[in-house]
């Protein structure tokens, strides 16, 4: 994972700042500091996997290194569980916060002694003041956004007593909702974020890390980049929303450099256009309804966008890193086509997959002038780009099954595979001749012809339009295989009435009896494998026994989407 990213803005303001020295004044190891900040209230989904791959990608080409960050300030919704999972998904995705031989995963909520003494500071300074009015008065004091807003009657208060009642707030001693910090800022000012925003407020509750030492939790815009600074971050990329808040970023660690509580130079916020796909829905809200109201089978279905997800479905963390460098950085919004992600994950897995046979809707076939009880073996390539990776026997026998669609009665116009009288070729294998079919038994009746062997001399004498795969009904096995496709049925799910299940894709799942040639039997959990003429599988890491593999689809070998 050396190769680097493609250029983009923010890669030309990182060389920039390096050509200018920026940091060098700091004299730390690292040339730039990026940082990935989850808040642990959720699963990542595909949007998260395009933070990491920029912000982790920017540490790894500029020899910087990228922090984990958890922003778990906000007590009421985060979990230990997110915790763990999102460190699996960066992990899975191939990328580490340990360097310099030490690990940079850290939590804001580490950083609440530090915050709140910061808040005192500025308190002290007349910077920040406790606003005793009711949420509803706050409200309707704040303005509009063509309307300036109008000062609070606390925000004279002196610097002793806004100190006395922080403290007090700190200890416990004031019910939630009853006083909150606020920056002392512009009420006027025309961007919202600068109207004296609240800093700290108070809520008697639980957090799954700091427990109950703390009952005043501070706001996402005060604790955020205070911590990237408190990092030494020298970049903190972040979404386009996050926009108009970066004057008041600048704001609080400009105002506590100023004070001498913060090195400088600060850290610069620069935002980039989020992912948002086609086909697929990411907010967290309606992931979750998707969950509960049980549409999905948990967060690790194969057909949500979660990280969790895409690892059970078969997509490979280098499919995720090529459609990232794919996409680039955009500095206004868009859509990408979910086909972008699905050909990144093909031809990666076209690349590294081994190539296997399943019958996938299995019809038997009987090879009347086929010796009962011998077998053969054919050989079939494991990549037929990559002949170091080796051949494979294939038992062949006098019974076989074949694709139920690789037979037709009455041969529609142009259909050039099995029906009575035609020949077709079975893959690495003899020409066949259809001599009919047996109804009572559901089978198909042929005569092989003994000198048509792929592969011995005189072979392609044969010429025949068809070529089909099988499995020899006395080596194969069955196993579940699990065809998923897109999860939507419309581009925009919801659009046009806000009711996003109804573009539910009521063929997002089918499962089916396949049989698999026997070298599938040994496949063991996240082995990729592409089913010849189907598409590229993954062994479920979760149902999969030993010796008992079921197999999900993660992509076909075509888009078949782009034709609808
Ligand atoms: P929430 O709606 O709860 O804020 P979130 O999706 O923003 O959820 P965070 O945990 O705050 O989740 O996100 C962590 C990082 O991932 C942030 O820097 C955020 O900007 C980035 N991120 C989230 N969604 C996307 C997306 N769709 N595209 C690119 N980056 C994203
Ligand atoms: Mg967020």
């Amino acid at each position: 994972m050396s190769t680097a990213s493609p250029s983009n803005f923010i890669r030309s303001i990182v060389e920039h700042d390096l050509a200018a020295n920026k940091f060098a004044i700091r004299a730390d190891w690292a040339k730039i500091r990026t940082r990935f900040p989850p808040e642990p209230n959720g699963y990542l989904h595909y949007g998260h996997a395009k933070s990491i791959c920029l912000n982790f990608g920017l540490a790894r080409d500029y020899g910087g290194v990228c922090h984990l960050r958890f922003d778990d300030t906000n007590p009421t919704k985060e979990e230990q569980e997110y915790v763990d999972s999102i460190i699996d998904a960066v992990r899975w995705l191939g990328f580490s916060w340990e360097a310099n031989g030490t690990s940079h995963q850290f939590f804001a909520s580490n950083y609440f002694a530090k915050l709140y003494g910061f808040a005192e500071h500025l308190v002290s300074r007349g910077l920040a003041y406790v606003d005793s009015q009711s949420a509803d008065e706050m409200r309707a004091s704040r303005g509009t956004l063509t309307q300036g807003g109008r000062n609070s009657p606390y925000r004279d208060r002196g610097v002793e007593e806004n100190l006395r009642l922080l403290r007090e707030m700190r200890e416990g001693r004031h019910a939630d909702g009853t006083h909150i910090l606020r920056a002392k800022i512009d009420m006027d000012s025309p961007n919202i974020n600068l109207r004296d925003p609240a800093m700290y407020r108070i809520r008697h509750a639980h957090h799954h890390r700091t427990g109950d030492a703390w009952c005043i939790y501070p706001t996402y815009d005060w604790a955020h980049g205070v911590s990237d600074a408190i990092e030494h971050i020298t970049h903190s990329v972040c979404t386009l929303e996050f926009q108009d808040h970066r004057p008041l970023y600048d704001w609080f660690n400009e105002k506590l450099a100023e004070g001498g509580q913060l090195e400088r130079p600060l850290p610069q916020q620069i935002e980039f256009a989020r992912l948002n796909f086609t086909y697929v829905v990411l907010s967290k809200r309606k992931l979750i309804q998707l969950v509960e109201e049980k549409h999905v089978e948990g967060w690790d279905d194969p057909r949500l966008p979660t990280l969790v997800g895409a690892r059970r479905r078969g997509y490979t963390p280098e499919g995720f890193r090529t459609f990232c460098d794919r996409i680039g950085v955009a500095k206004a919004d868009s859509w990408i086509d979910l086909s972008v992600l699905e050909d990144c994950m093909r031809e990666h897995l076209n690349e590294v997959a081994p190539r296997r046979i399943a019958v996938l809707d299995p019809l038997k076939l009987v090879i009347e002038n086929y010796p009962e009880g011998k077998v053969e073996l054919c050989e079939a390539p494991n990549h037929p780009q990559k002949p170091d990776l080796g051949k494979r026997p294939l038992p062949f026998s006098r019974a076989l099954w074949i694709e139920r669609e690789d037979y037709q009665q009455v041969p529609a116009k142009g259909y050039f595979r099995l029906f009575p009288g035609n020949r077709v070729r079975l893959r690495y294998g003899f020409v066949l001749e259809c001599t009919g079919y047996d109804k009572a038994t559901d089978t198909v009746r042929c005569n092989y012809l003994e000198d048509s062997r792929s592969g011995t001399p005189g072979a392609d004498t044969y010429k025949v339009k068809g070529n089909i795969h099988w499995v020899s009904a006395a080596h194969s096995h069955t196993a579940e295989v699990r065809l998923y496709d897109r999860l939507f049925k419309a581009p925009h799910p919801g659009a046009e009435d806000g009711d996003f299940l109804k573009d539910l894709n009521p063929d997002s799942k089918k499962v089916v009896r396949a049989q698999l040639e026997p070298a599938l039997r040994d496949a063991k959990p996240e082995e990729h494998f592409q089913f010849e003429r189907h598409g590229y599988f993954v062994a479920d890491c979760i149902d999969s026994k030993p010796g008992a593999p079921v197999f999900n689809r993660a992509v076909t070998l075509r888009d078949s989407w782009a034709k609808k």
